[in-house]
């Protein structure tokens, strides 16, 4: 069921005001997920403040207007780099805050999860920020670890290695740490932990590692099977038991240095993270007093980002907990366990990936044509030979646009299943051969001349509540924005888990937007379309947005895009890895920013080797196919040269549209 308020584009509060930048930014709900981050400026553009300690802010639409005016071509990804560091600094504080608070004894280390978004300027930008508070890297995979392991300069730094670790993985691991690196191996599974023990006395080292623990605790919520008796991960309590046993009958009490779990992604509930802090540290303090040497309480990753419209927006697509309230479960869980015991402290590590990147990147993409719902002219006249089922929606139609008394819902009801009968029936003569094309297409427009006039009679009704038809109605008249981009690359978690990211045009924001429209990405697949956008109340399913202007570009930005969707994208359809382009504060530059780096979306020549097409043999097969045109003098022997030219430079090109180029050659 479809609320009233997804009827209309807002007003603003006095309908009699002109339209505001503020009032976007309420309309968008910016404050809401942009914490303090995103605001609509003073131009109607959106703009970023990603520094702690200045009011800085960087406009996103000059931005994209200075790409622009480089030749880079949509969509754009834009990495909002000082956002990285903004998040890691306040991560690290917040658990200070707590640690302060409580007199915690113990420290804190901060990991990336690399698998969150791995791309070397992503990580380096997250380590160079974590180092004033001894932050550390955290990787799952065998390539992960091959590109962490050179960052671990200081002997000190911390890199847990998670997942299933094959022998060649796991003798690596032991060499490093024979080197006084810190890298810990966790124990997925206890066979690991045997084949472990087996390379270390081959290799005649002492080995160090850490253990996932499987809990009792189960998470809530998209990935609550990260955790519990069902999950894939983590060795159970049994074996945990053997496990120190052997270590104990070894006489290795220093190697288990660290207890893991992780809850899963986006944990919803505090306290479901607080049961599971204190099981774990239940098992940390039994250890101790066995005692092990155990150093870290890794309590995983899972802190939470507010996608949402709610300033706390739990539900949906956020979280209802803020970064501190977070810190506080963890530290103060902990902290209680630890002191009923009268055991030290440990290190408490965690792993959090989404709520450091999200916010950093945005998609920029371009709106290239809109397919919108027009109404007839006002002087529109029937045809001389119309039919009678096309008079009478004429004369429906004429009505309800002239009529100057409103409607009742009921009467609006009713006139609406009668056009909509009409329509049917018009299609059904035509059908059967009653109706000639041109009166069918008639018979259409003034069906859509009607449902338009009716949907601004019930804009004005207000109604409180909207019969299923009508809710149709105005999802139907709906406009369609064809953008530049693929959701199978750029919005993988919409697409996959229905997770909803904010949107919001870019600029033209001191003007009221009056269109509502769902957006269509390139691809041929009706999957490829955004009609779910944020909203507090009931699923807001169309976006508002302004006219597109002839000549002048539409850009919308799609935020807090820095959380494993850069990764995940697959290539549907062939488009590919888009452009990105990384920004920096500096006051010395006009605008107050740096494009520092720029990375080149991908050619159709790259994609297409990826499933193993390759220029050479394509170029040859069109020669062949052009050599038999002109062999049968279809065209001249130049004019394929030249043909075969042009489609040889599809090669260099971009995957996705280029509009500069709409009617010029390659
Ligand atoms: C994915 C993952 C993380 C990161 O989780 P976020 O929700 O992004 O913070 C941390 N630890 C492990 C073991 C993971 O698998």
């Amino acid at each position: 069921m479809s609320e009233p308020d997804t009827l209309s584009p807002p007003a603003p509060a006095d309908a009699a005001a002109p339209w505001r930048p503020e009032n976007a930014a309420a309309l968008y709900h910016v404050d809401a997920w942009g914490e303090s981050y995103f605001h609509v400026n003073a131009e109607g553009h959106v703009a970023v403040r990603p520094l702690l300690d200045s009011e800085q802010s960087i406009d996103l639409h000059e931005v994209a207007e200075a790409l622009a005016a480089q030749g880079v071509h949509f969509p754009v990804l834009i990495r909002v780099q000082d956002l990285l560091s903004t998040r890691v600094i306040q991560l690290n504080t917040a658990f200070r805050t707590a640690m302060d608070e409580v007199g915690y004894q113990g420290r804190y280390t901060g990991l990336y999860p690399v698998k969150v978004n791995q791309l070397r300027e992503v990580v380096e930008e997250v380590l160079d920020a974590g180092k004033p508070f001894g932050g550390g890297l955290e990787c799952g995979s065998k390539a992960e670890l091959v590109a962490t392991l050179p960052y671990l300069t200081d002997d000190t730094t911390l890199l847990v290695c998670n997942g299933y670790k094959d022998v060649a993985m796991l003798r690596l691991i032991l060499q490093m740490q024979r080197l006084g690196k810190t890298v810990l191996p966790v124990v997925e599974k206890f066979g690991e932990f045997e084949r472990l023990r087996q390379l270390a006395l081959d290799l005649a080292v002492e080995p160090r590692l850490g253990v996932r623990v499987r809990l009792a605790t189960v998470g809530a919520g998209q990935w609550a099977g990260s955790s519990g008796d069902r999950s894939k991960f983590g060795v159970p309590m049994p074996e945990l038991l053997t496990l120190v046993e052997r270590l104990e009958a070894d006489g290795q009490r220093d190697a288990l240095q660290l207890l893991h779990f992780h809850l899963g992604s986006q944990v919803a509930n505090v306290q479901v993270l607080k049961n599971a802090v204190k099981e774990i540290t239940r098992i940390y303090v039994s250890l101790v007093q066995r005692g092990f040497a155990v150093q870290y309480l890794d309590v995983g990753g899972g802190l939470g980002v507010n996608y949402d419209a709610m300033p706390l927006g739990g539900g949906r697509g956020g979280v209802d907990y803020s970064m501190q309230e977070y810190a506080n479960a963890i530290v103060y869980g902990v902290q209680e366990v630890c002191a009923t015991e009268g055991v030290p402290p440990p290190t408490i590590v965690t792993e959090n990936g989404r709520a450091v990147t999200a916010h950093h990147s945005v998609l920029i993409v371009e709106a290239h044509a809109a397919t919108t719902r027009e109404a007839l002219a006002d002087d529109t006249a029937p045809p001389e030979d119309a039919h009678e089922l096309v008079r009478w929606l004429y004369g429906q139609w004429r009505q309800l646009h002239n009529d100057t008394e409103p409607y009742s819902l009921g009467q609006l009801l009713e006139v609406y299943h009668d056009v909509v009968e009409q329509r049917r029936n018009a299609d059904t003569l035509f059908a059967f051969g009653y109706l000639p094309l041109e009166q069918k297409a008639f018979a259409e427009r003034l069906f859509w001349s009607s449902a338009l006039d009716l949907h601004r009679r019930l804009r004005r009704l207000q109604p409180e509540w909207l019969p299923p038809e009508l809710a149709e109605l105005d999802d139907l008249l709906v406009d369609q924005l064809l953008c530049n981009f693929s959701v199978f690359q750029s919005l993988i978690d919409y697409w996959g888990l229905g997770q909803l990211f904010p949107i919001l045009p870019l600029h033209r924001l001191d003007e009221e937007p009056t269109r509502r429209a769902t957006l269509m990405d390139l691809t041929c697949d009706s999957d490829g379309t955004v009609n779910r956008f944020v909203s507090p109340n009931a699923e807001k399913r169309a976006l508002e947005v302004h006219p597109l202007r002839e000549g002048e570009p539409y850009r919308l930005g799609v935020f807090l895009m820095g959380a494993y969707q850069d990764i995940l994208g697959d290539d549907h359809n062939l488009f590919g890895g888009v452009t990105e382009a990384h920004i920096y504060v500096d006051v010395s530059q006009p605008g107050g920013y740096a494009i520092e780096n720029r990375i080149p979306g991908v050619t159709v020549e790259e994609m297409l080797a990826r499933v193993q097409y390759f220029p050479g043999a394509l170029q040859q097969r069109m020669h062949m196919l052009l050599k038999h045109k002109t062999r049968t003098g279809v065209i001249r022997a130049k004019q394929a040269e030249t043909l075969l030219d042009e489609y040889s430079a599809f090669f260099r090109l971009p995957t996705y549209l280029d509009p500069s180029a709409e009617s010029a050659e390659p």
